[in-house]
């Protein structure tokens, strides 16, 4: 079973007392984006076999939402942050490309 540890309240809370909320760090495009960059915002989700940040809610608990760091592919968590970031804190990323050399972070547009 998948466990995040909740950054706000710091319980290592099971799956079942969370809630996904998709891929994090999605970039909302003002009102005067174009339609293909509002299309994008609104449908168009990386699908990574190994690396992905998720947006997670703590929703038995203290109800807060956060981001998750995790593989697709052996379930291990590389940390959990605060959602209130547009980039994964630099010891998350440091502990990312000590197990998958060569991997790095890519803003999303
Ligand atoms: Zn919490």
């Amino acid at each position: 079973m998948l466990t995040l540890k909740c950054p706000y309240c710091d319980v290592q809370a099971e799956e079942t007392e969370l809630h996904a909320g998709g891929e994090a760090h999605l970039t909302r495009h003002g009102p005067d984006s174009s339609d293909d960059s509002f299309e994008s915002y609104l449908f168009t989700r990386e699908n990574p076999k190994g690396v992905h940040f998720e947006r997670w809610r703590h929703s038995h608990g203290c109800g807060k939402w956060f981001h998750a760091a995790r593989c697709t592919m052996t379930m291990e968590v590389f940390g959990t942050y605060p959602a209130q970031t547009t980039k994964p804190p630099q010891a998350i990323l440091d502990a990312i490309t000590a197990k998958r050399p060569g991997w790095t972070w890519r803003e999303l547009s």
